[in-house]
C-alpha cells in the first residue's frame, strides 16, 4: 500500500518496531518521540499544528481542546495505546469531531492476572520472603517465625467494577475457590456471574473444591465490609463527569468499612484511591495491606506517604505494569497487542475503512460524535 495522500503521524512514544513498521509499510510518514519520558505538551501542539493526520498518545499526555484546536483542520485521529482514556477530554474531542481510539480487550487477561499476582504477593508476603533470603536474614525454618502470610484460596474477594478486566479477575479468582462479591452500579453481567456459579457448583459436586463457594452482586457497603480482598477495576471518573464518580472511591470512610485483615488491590487508576488516607489506614492497621500498580502521581514522588518505611512490609508498589506482558504490549496483531490495535485504529481511520464511518469502527471510543 502506498501513502498517496501523504499521511503523517506523530507518536508521543515508541510503540515497538513491529507496529511502527506496519504503519511505515502503509507508506505513512511516522515520526516518533524517542522518550522514554513523555514529550512536553508544547511539542505535541507544535507537531499537531504542523499538520499531522494521526496522533498516537499514551496515558501520560493530556489531550484536550488546546490539542484539538491546533489540529482542527488536519488531525483525523488520536490513537491511545491504553484502554483507559481519562487523559483525553472526550467532550473536547466531540466538539471538534475528532475520533479517538483505545486498546480495550487485548490487555484484559494480562491486567487481571497481574492483579491476581499482586494479591498473592502482598498477602503471602513474597517480597518480604525473598528479601530475607537475599539479605541473609533467614535464620532457620520455623513454624511461624519471622512472619506468616494470609492465604488467598477459599477467601472472599470484592470485585469493584465488573467490566472487561473485573470479569477476567473473577474468572481467575474462581479458580482459587474464592467467594466473590461484585459491585458495579452501571453494568451487571448476570449471565457471566451465573456461569461462574455453575462452574463453582460443578467443581464442588465433583470434589475439585472442598467448600461450596458463591458469587453475587451486592451493594458497595456489603462488598467492602465482608471482603478479605478488594480489587478495583473501574475507569477514573471525575465528579464533573458522572453521578457515580470513581475519584477517591477508596477514601477514609470506605477504608473504615474494610476489615482490619483485608487487603486492597488497585490496578485501575491512581486517583481512584486517596493515597494519603490509604497510607494512614496502613499505618494504623485499619486494613492489613495494599498492592498498587497505579498512583495519583506517576512516577511515584519520593515524598509519597506510601513510601513510608513503617508500612513497607504491607505495601507492594508496581510501576503501572499490569498490562506489561510482551505480547499484550507489543504484538502487531490487533487481536493480541496494544501496539497492533493502535496501529490498526490509525489505519482504519486514515484509509476510510467501514465506509469511513468512525461510529462503526471497533476501536473508536467517542462514537457518539459521529452518530447519524
Ligand atoms: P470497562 O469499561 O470494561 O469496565 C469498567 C467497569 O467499571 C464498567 O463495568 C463500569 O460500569 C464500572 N464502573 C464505572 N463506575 C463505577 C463505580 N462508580 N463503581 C463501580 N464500578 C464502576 O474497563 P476495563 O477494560 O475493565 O478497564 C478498567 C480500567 O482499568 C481502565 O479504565 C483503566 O483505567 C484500568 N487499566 C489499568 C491497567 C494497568 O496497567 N494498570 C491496564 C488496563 C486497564
Amino acid at each position: 500500500m502506498t501513502n498517496e495522500k501523504g499521511f503523517r503521524i506523530f507518536a508521543t512514544s515508541r510503540i515497538g518496531a513491529p507496529a511502527e513498521n506496519r504503519l511505515r509499510e502503509h507508506g505513512y510518514d511516522l515520526e516518533v518521540f524517542e522518550g522514554p519520558e513523555a514529550p512536553p505538551k508544547s511539542l505535541i501542539i507544535e507537531k499537531v499544528k504542523s499538520g499531522v493526520d494521526g496522533l498516537i498518545t499514551t496515558l501520560r499526555d493530556r489531550i484536550d481542546a488546546e490539542i484539538f484546536e491546533a489540529g482542527k483542520e488536519t488531525l483525523k485521529v488520536v490513537a491511545q495505546i491504553a484502554v483507559g482514556f481519562d487523559n483525553i477530554n472526550r467532550a473536547d474531542a466531540n466538539k471538534y469531531r475528532i475520533p479517538f481510539t483505545h486498546t480495550a480487550d487485548v490487555l484484559t487477561e494480562a491486567t487481571a492476572e497481574f492483579a491476581f499476582f499482586m494479591m498473592g504477593m502482598v498477602a503471602r508476603k513474597m517480597y518480604e520472603s525473598e528479601r530475607l533470603v537475599r539479605e541473609q536474614r533467614w535464620p532457620s525454618w520455623h513454624p511461624f517465625l519471622p512472619f506468616l502470610g494470609d492465604e488467598v484460596t477459599g477467601k472472599t474477594i470484592a470485585i469493584i467494577g465488573t467490566g472487561r478486566i473485573g470479569l477476567a479477575m473473577i474468572k481467575k479468582c474462581s479458580g482459587f475457590d474464592m467467594n466473590i462479591l461484585c459491585y458495579d452500579p452501571a453494568y451487571q453481567n448476570n449471565d457471566y456471574v451465573n456461569g461462574i456459579q455453575e462452574v463453582m457448583d460443578l467443581r464442588y459436586a465433583r470434589g475439585i473444591q472442598k467448600e461450596k463457594t458463591a458469587i453475587k452482586y451486592v451493594e458497595v457497603e456489603e462488598a467492602l465490609r465482608t471482603a478479605d480482598y478488594v480489587s478495583i477495576h473501574v475507569p477514573l471518573l471525575l465528579p464533573s463527569e458522572t453521578e457515580k464518580p470513581t475519584y477517591h472511591f477508596i477514601n477514609e470512610k470506605t477504608l473504615k468499612l474494610m476489615k482490619p485483615t483485608a487487603y486492597l488491590i488497585n490496578t485501575s487508576r491512581g486517583p481512584v484511591v486517596d493515597e494519603k488516607a490509604l497510607a494512614k489506614a496502613l499505618k494504623e492497621k485499619t486494613i492489613a495491606g495494599a498492592a498498587l500498580d497505579v498512583f495519583e502521581k506517576e512516577p511515584l514522588p519520593a515524598d509519597s506517604p506510601l513510601l513510608d518505611p513503617e508500612i513497607a512490609d504491607r505495601t507492594r508498589l508496581f510501576h503501572h505494569f499490569a498490562s506489561g506482558g510482551q505480547i499484550t504490549r507489543l504484538s502487531v496483531d490487533p487481536e493480541k497487542g496494544m501496539a497492533g490495535r493502535t496501529a490498526q485504529a490509525v489505519i482504519d481511520i486514515l484509509e476510510g475503512r467501514y465506509d469511513g464511518d468512525p461510529a462503526r469502527m471497533p476501536y473508536v471510543v467517542n462514537k457518539e460524535a459521529f452518530a447519524k
